[in-house]
């Protein structure tokens, strides 16, 4: 038994918040705990014969509590997992050791193997590429020691044995207190991206080459866009436009920028071209006292355009044989230049595409 009247209310009351009970209502007195009422265990407490945790009321209400807090805790942790599941690039968490903590579906399917799996384990223990685990744990050491994010290009295998060149970025991740916790992995596969690039740059010395050789035959070639001005043309074209054009070209090389009505009569020829998105025209015409062939071939359609101007009159090009040779070089520029259009439009959408993504998954690391 114990004596309450030796305590004041205030002593009383503030024993009583203890066990969460802040008024009168509160005190239930339901005598589970062994005493009468609230006051007495109260003042047990006071005396140092029972815990808060004795008062079964109080118990139930923080096991409750703690129920709710894990259910709170649970859902957060299965939302963060089906947000990083929504991710497309594979993602990989792993503690300062370098054991995987977890990893999003991407990853699994990257590598092969479920979540479980990998939980505790080092990359070695799961993967079977050798280089790549020592550049992980290389990676790690350097985060540790500038705390800089690290950004990679290499290459690895998937389930599949294909490889893929892929751009490894890696930062770590820190507790509540600001202390490196982890580190979390961002895996971009930038194969196709790297192979249009090469592609691309493949085109690219072609078409350098292609032009160069343009620039010295002795066939005029003059390419336009959509407003009819000159984006290049060679030294042929200008002197076969007559002297004065020839004398401008000498100024201004390619007569870049050039508004080709006031260089060539029959200008409408490229805009009819244009207008009707076909691929190639021809027409024999008579410019300055001469016979010319004009072979007009769409580069972009109907924005860029581009033409062979043959001097017909000239001794070698009097023979058939080196008319169908001209026709023939006309044909492969045309599939050159119509390639390099190509590549260019389809890189710039898939780059596109591949940035977004990295954008997406860099706001969403910060
Ligand atoms: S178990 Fe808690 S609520 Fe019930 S009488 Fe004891 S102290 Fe009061």
């Amino acid at each position: 038994m114990t004596d309450k009247s030796k305590y004041t209310e205030t002593q009383i009351k503030q024993a009583l918040t203890y066990i969460e009970i802040f008024d009168r209502e509160g005190e239930i007195d339901c005598g589970e705990c062994g005493y009468k009422t609230c006051r007495e265990f109260a003042a047990a407490m006071l005396d140092g014969k029972v815990k808060p945790s004795q008062c079964t009321v109080f118990s139930k209400k923080i096991i409750d509590k703690f129920k709710k807090k894990e259910k709170e805790l649970r859902e957060t942790l299965f939302l963060s997992q089906e947000i990083l599941d929504a991710v497309p690039a594979p993602v990989l968490y792993e503690d300062l050791e370098g054991k995987a903590i977890g990893c999003n579906r991407a990853y699994e399917e990257l590598a092969g193997i479920k979540r479980f799996g990998i939980k505790g384990k080092k990359l070695s223990e799961y993967s079977s590429n050798p280089d790549y685990d020592r550049l992980n744990d290389e990676l790690n050491a350097s985060l540790l020691n500038s705390r800089q994010k690290q950004i990679v290009e290499t290459v690895v295998k998937n389930t599949f044995g294909e490889h893929l060149i892929i751009e490894l970025s890696k930062d770590i991740f820190t507790d509540r207190s600001g202390e490196p916790s982890g580190f979390v992995s961002v895996i971009f596969d930038i194969t196709e991206r790297v192979n249009i690039v090469r592609e691309l740059a493949q085109a690219k010395d072609k078409a350098e080459l292609s032009v160069s050789l343009l620039k010295k035959m002795p066939t005029g070639f003059v390419i336009v866009d959509e407003d009819l001005r000159i984006i290049d043309s060679n030294t042929a074209f200008a002197r076969l436009m007559g002297d004065d054009i020839a004398e401008v070209e000498e100024m201004n090389p390619g007569l870049k920028k050039a508004d080709l009505k006031r260089v060539f009569g029959q200008h409408q020829l490229f805009s009819s071209l244009m207008q009707s998105g076909e691929e190639s025209y021809s027409k024999d015409i008579e410019l300055n006292g001469k016979k010319i062939r004009v072979s007009i071939f769409t580069i972009e359609k109907k924005k860029t355009a581009g033409a062979l101007i043959l001097d017909l009159s000239m001794p070698d090009v009097k023979s058939a044989e080196v008319k169908r040779r001209a026709q023939e070089v006309i044909r492969e520029n045309l599939a050159t230049v119509q390639k390099i259009a190509y590549l260019l439009g389809e890189n710039a959408s898939k780059t596109e595409n591949v940035l977004s993504s990295v954008i997406k998954l860099l706001s969403d690391d910060e």
